[in-house]
């Protein structure tokens, strides 16, 4: 006899798809979902499937948006680019509340172990925005472990000839922290010490 009926342990299967979920906790998130109201029940698979269909990256910075650009691109001051590695760090940035430029979402960092190379990441289409000659800062604010160091030295690199300034944000942050889980107070510290590179 199977442990559970077909529906039930279906909707478990799907939770431990997600981090962090073993399977005690998708059977938790299971019968939860079986006890809500039907209402909250659609509502929530609703919203994971807007979450998939309304969401895009912006054409331009390629941080998560709604429509074709996101609103910091379509409302900032253009003049100074914050490079990032992925679409969350944009909002960890945002609630330091420090930037008031514009953001560069690389989707990756370069890693030659994971076979990552540079034209695997958004490096072609920060290099075309600056092309623009109205950059004067292009900002890297990778994650301070090897990846994110080897992709900031890549970039300043190719940069450079441009004549814009390159800093990279200052050791605030803890090496091998993720950007995303540095506190607020060291990510603006860490932005505002940042140094040429
Ligand atoms: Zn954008």
């Amino acid at each position: 006899m199977k442990a559970y009926i077909e529906p039930i342990g279906k909707l478990i299967n799907q939770f431990t798809k997600l981090p962090g979920v073993g399977t005690k906790t998708a059977q938790r998130y299971a019968y939860k979902i079986i006890n809500m109201p039907e209402d909250e029940v659609r509502a929530f698979a609703e919203s994971l499937i807007s979450a998939k269909t309304d969401v895009h990256y912006c054409k331009v910075c390629g941080n998560f948006t709604e429509g074709e650009v996101c609103d910091i691109c379509k409302n900032r001051k253009t003049d100074v680019i914050c490079v990032v590695k992925e679409p969350k760090d944009v909002s960890v940035m945002e609630k330091a509340g420090e930037f008031q430029g514009v953001y560069h979402v690389l989707h990756g960092t370069i890693n030659p172990i994971e076979g990552i190379g540079p034209n695997d990441i958004r490096i072609k289409e920060l290099l075309q925005r600056i092309s623009t000659g109205e950059v004067k800062e292009v900002i890297m604010a990778t994650n301070p472990d090897v990846e994110g160091e080897a992709t900031a030295m890549y970039i300043a690199k190719l940069i450079k000839p441009f004549g814009i300034k390159v800093t990279r944000i200052a050791h605030g942050i803890a090496v091998g922290t993720d950007i995303e889980y540095a506190d607020v107070g060291s990510l603006t510290r860490a932005l505002i010490d940042r140094r040429e590179i």
